[in-house]
């Protein structure tokens, strides 16, 4: 499992363009889609973070097998899949929904690299994380290392937390704002616990319905107050994997100006959010900002044919 710090840190560009000029920012870019550790993107970026000290512990635990729950487009699937595969775990994903009689590509990439989907409805999802959902499972599957939805619990926040590490010994001070898409919200609140208040950790939440400051306050507990950070809650596009023209838009000229390619469900909505607040003079001239890129771009499978 020492392969996971073979592919760190990731690498750390600066981004310029007319607007960073103009406006005065100097703007960077963390590539953890660069980090790849079994080869490919089914496993890449914040994936990596969050799984680099569960993978370990579930290992020395004895656990063969792990155990997660998410959507039937989620990156965490895809990654667990790879991952189990790669790093010789079996795998289960408890997936929301219905099973339809052709698995969409994500799903079905999952389940070629070995991973056993079981299928519940939204109903019964939302009852994940008790007892009442997890012991029948074990009784069906045997012992398993469970991974919340998502991959965030408290091993996935300290991996989240090295990415200040990396940067501290990657750049000369830590930048003004650091800048990241949010799902479970583990992610940021990790960066948020290494970054010990030295830069601002600004969420942009890639779902609709304003419960990510909640979502933080709790993941991180009482500490979250004493922290600096904030969440922007006008960037979801109307909501988790909602795709509309103008993002599409908006990824087609950020590829051609930066080389770089988002992916649709988060880092589309963080480029475009930061970009955005930066055209609007939200920072201040001379402000340094980072922005995460955080992987996912398996999640273009799910998006073929738009
Ligand atoms: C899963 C994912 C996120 C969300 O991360 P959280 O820690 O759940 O907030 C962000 N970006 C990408 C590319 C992802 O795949």
């Amino acid at each position: 499992m020492e392969t996971f710090l073979r592919y760190a840190p990731s690498p750390v560009q600066e981004l310029r363009s007319e607007l960073t000029e103009r406006q005065g920012i100097r703007l960077y870019i963390k590539r953890d889609d660069l980090l790849q550790p079994t080869g490919d993107e089914r496993f890449c970026g914040n994936k990596v973070r969050k799984l680099q000290y569960n993978l370990p512990a579930a290992r020395s635990a004895g656990f063969e097998r792990l155990l997660t729950f998410g959507g039937a487009f989620s990156n965490h699937i895809a990654a667990v899949a790879a991952a189990g595969r790669f790093y010789g775990f079996s795998t289960i994903g408890v997936i929301r929904g219905e099973a339809h009689a052709v698995l969409n590509p994500s799903l079905q990439q999952a389940q070629e690299d070995g991973m056993l989907l079981y299928y519940i409805d939204r109903e019964s999802y939302r009852l994940k994380n008790t007892e009442a959902m997890l012991a029948p499972l074990r009784h069906q599957f045997g012992p398993f290392y469970l991974i919340p939805e998502g991959g965030t619990n408290e091993l996935a926040l300290r991996g989240a937390a090295g990415i200040i590490s990396e940067l501290k010994e990657q750049m000369e001070q830590l930048p003004d704002y650091i800048c990241a898409a949010c799902g479970t919200g583990g992610t940021l609140a990790g960066m948020i616990r290494g970054s010990l208040g030295q830069s601002h950790l600004l969420g942009i939440p890639a779902l609709k319905g304003n419960f990510m400051q909640q979502e933080i306050n709790r993941l991180l507990g009482p500490e979250a107050e004493a922290q600096n950070w904030s969440v922007h809650n006008e960037y979801h596009f109307g909501g988790y994997a909602k795709f509309p023209p103008e993002l599409r838009r908006f990824v087609d000229a950020f590829r051609e100006e930066y080389g770089i390619m988002p992916d649709p469900v988060y880092t589309a909505k963080l480029f475009y959010a930061v970009l955005d607040l930066i055209n609007r003079g939200f920072f201040a001239a001379g402000t340094s900002i980072l922005m995460l890129h955080s992987g996912g771009l398996q999640g273009w499978k799910g998006f073929q044919g738009l």
